[in-house]
């Protein structure tokens, strides 16, 4: 079988390696559809997020078809279509234990893409208590945003604004951005989105939902959106890990910050006024208890338009051009700049799913 392998930064490669077969009794082997591209991927193959394994398959944010089956497997049959959630976690030690699942101190070896071979391949091999079936109605497209939203779901939990009507920002329309204005919505917040790319903003005006606008900077955002130029920033979501030093003396008393980018930035704050202003700074990462099933129930009932969000799908001969659609060049080793309006891009492992 086929398996987009990670060797070191913008050193990726598809190897021929050997078919998985269930062997324990709750082992699943999924022949992979789709697999999406997330932030993290191209971190690891830009080197801004080190940490995945030399020699691992990379990929995490999948949906397939069961193929191979453990004697006790009991949720899932051969030929169902399935969501793979791809962090499993230990259950036994301290951060699992006290209700931090995505911090699992054994989640090396475990980490789907990371440390453990993951979906950009033919064949991911799981355990029944990770893989949900897909109903009929649901594309396996869709499916593939259903991790990525349950890492939204895990962050939004955290995020409690003194009142609906707070003044919220986020910034950057990828992926995660579009689903963070989805599920602020569904809270009842409208925020306003800010994206500085023209080609990742002409896409993001096809699939926001009722109320929220699109905006290519700041100021523009505040006198048009908010009507007020000093319009005040109650709540942030920044998906880019760059703004908070730049944002920080604008943040309103009381208001929230939430950075859930994975680029390294050194930044300094005046932590007088932390607490003078009471302001929360918070990060986020991965699913939590219950996330991934939350997640999955949204897109499954079409709550969350998780299809309208894939702007491209390309064979996985054609990874390096799916990759660059969204800026990471791997034969340029560079990040550039995009020209086709993009989101979510997707890989495709089976033609004509
Ligand atoms: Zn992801
Ligand atoms: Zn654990």
């Amino acid at each position: 079988m086929r398996a987009l392998k990670y060797k070191d930064t913008w050193n990726l490669s598809i190897e021929e390696v050997n078919d998985l077969h269930a062997e324990a009794p709750y082992d699943v082997i999924v022949a992979v559809s789709y697999c999406g591209i997330c932030g993290t991927d191209v971190g690891i193959a830009s080197g801004a997020y080190p940490a995945a394994v030399s020699g691992v398959t990379l990929g995490h944010e999948a949906t397939g078809i069961v193929v191979e089956i453990g004697e006790k497997v009991k949720n899932v049959n051969v030929g169902d279509r399935v969501v793979i959630n791809p962090t499993p976690y230990c259950g036994k030690c301290r951060m699992c234990q006290t209700l931090r699942i995505n911090h699992c101190q054994n989640k090396f070896g475990t980490e789907s893409g990371v440390s453990y071979d993951g979906t950009y391949a033919d064949l991911y091999k799981t355990t029944q208590d990770f893989v949900y079936v897909l109903p009929e109605k649901v594309s396996l497209k869709a499916g593939t945003l259903t991790e990525p939203l349950s890492c939204i779901l895990t962050g939004l939990r955290k995020i409690q604004p003194a009142t609906m009507t707070a003044y919220s920002y986020v910034f950057g329309a990828g992926p995660m951005g579009l689903l963070y204005i989805w599920a602020l919505s569904l809270k009842g917040i409208v925020p306003v989105l800010i994206e500085s790319s023209p080609s990742r903003l002409e896409f993001a005006k096809t699939c926001l939902p009722h109320g929220v606008r699109v905006y290519s900077n700041l100021e523009e955002a505040k006198s048009d959106f908010f009507k007020d130029v000093k319009a005040p920033m109650d709540l942030v979501v920044d998906t880019t890990s760059g703004l908070l030093e730049e944002l920080y003396p604008e943040l309103a008393c009381g208001s929230i910050y939430m950075s859930i980018g994975l680029k390294q930035k050194k930044v300094s704050i005046d932590t007088m006024q932390l607490a003078d202003k009471s302001l929360t700074i918070m990060g986020s990462i991965d699913s939590m208890h219950g996330s991934f099933i939350e997640a999955f129930h949204l897109i499954v009932k079409g709550v969350i338009p998780a299809e309208k969000l894939v702007s491209h799908i390309y064979p996985l001969n054609e990874f390096k051009q799916a990759f660059a659609a969204i800026g990471c060049d791997l034969s340029q080793k560079k990040m550039t700049k995009t020209s086709e309006p993009n989101c979510k891009v997707l890989i495709e492992m089976r033609a004509g799913q």
